[in-house]
């Protein structure tokens, strides 16, 4: 509606594909475990940014996302927060045995995989939400041990993922969330094809795709990944 369009302009919000929900303007408006908002708060977050504002609310409704906004722009906790959310609701009460992946981030580099856990970390305390690590130069045993003893969330490089998926039998069926960090680069050459053969070993998850610059190219190899796909821009257009 009107209202919805205006603040998208106020925001430098463009939104295509989908019938996407308005953006929120607090943290508070979207049905969040109430200990997840406590940390959004510990983390010194008052109010959300343009990103998070309009691509929680359509990320906790299931779409699948690509999304565009400047380095800096809080995109971490805008798919942070819907994967905590989700998994600390489908979580609660099972044993942590019982506890089947039921996201995956999948990022070009070890640190950038080291700063999103940390952070997820940090959004997932106190809630039935633990996280693995998944990326090279650490050994695959103990990562695999971890995974064995119940996450809700892996983390991880697709060459690493890859190498573990082939050695050792990880249930990825209850996977519902897969993130690409940083798009532009996942979907490019080299990452393309390790990124596909992980997708493949997945049911259909909602996919979720951030980045600060989405060329053409990877936008058509994005949409073949979900159906109705939404994509959400948040700036002003060809900056
Ligand atoms: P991007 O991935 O878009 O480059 P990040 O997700 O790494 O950006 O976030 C950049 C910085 O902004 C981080 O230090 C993060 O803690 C901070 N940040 C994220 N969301 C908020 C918020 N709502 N309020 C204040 N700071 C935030
Ligand atoms: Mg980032």
């Amino acid at each position: 509606n009107d209202q919805t369009e205006s603040l998208r302009r106020k925001l430098e919000i463009s939104v295509r594909g989908g019938s996407v929900p308005a953006p929120v303007l607090s943290f508070t408006s979207c049905s969040l475990p109430q200990k997840l908002l406590q940390n959004i708060e510990a983390a010194g977050y008052e109010m959300p940014t343009p990103v998070q504002m309009q691509a929680i609310p359509a990320a906790l409704i299931g779409q699948s996302l690509l999304v565009s906004a400047e380095t800096g722009s809080g995109k971490t906790c805008s798919f942070l927060v819907p994967i905590v959310s989700y998994c600390a609701k489908i979580h609660c009460g099972q044993l942590p045995t019982e506890k089947k992946p039921l996201a995956m981030i999948l990022s070009p580099t070890r640190e950038l995989c080291i700063q999103v856990e940390g952070q997820a970390k940090l959004l997932g305390k106190g809630l039935p939400f633990k996280t693995a690590l998944v990326v090279g130069g650490d050994a695959m045993a103990g990562q695999i041990h971890r995974i064995q003893q119940g996450v809700s969330l892996i983390v991880g490089t697709p060459g690493r993922l890859i190498d573990l998926l082939i050695k050792y039998d990880i249930e990825l069926d209850a996977i519902s969330i897969l993130v690409l960090d940083e798009v532009d680069c996942m979907l490019q050459r080299g990452f393309h094809e390790q990124v596909m053969q992980i997708f493949r070993a997945l049911s259909q998850p909602q996919v979720l795709m951030y980045s600060a610059t989405i060329p053409k190219v990877v936008e058509k190899l994005a949409s073949s990944m979900a159906k109705d796909i939404t994509v959400v821009s948040i700036g002003k257009p060809n900056k």
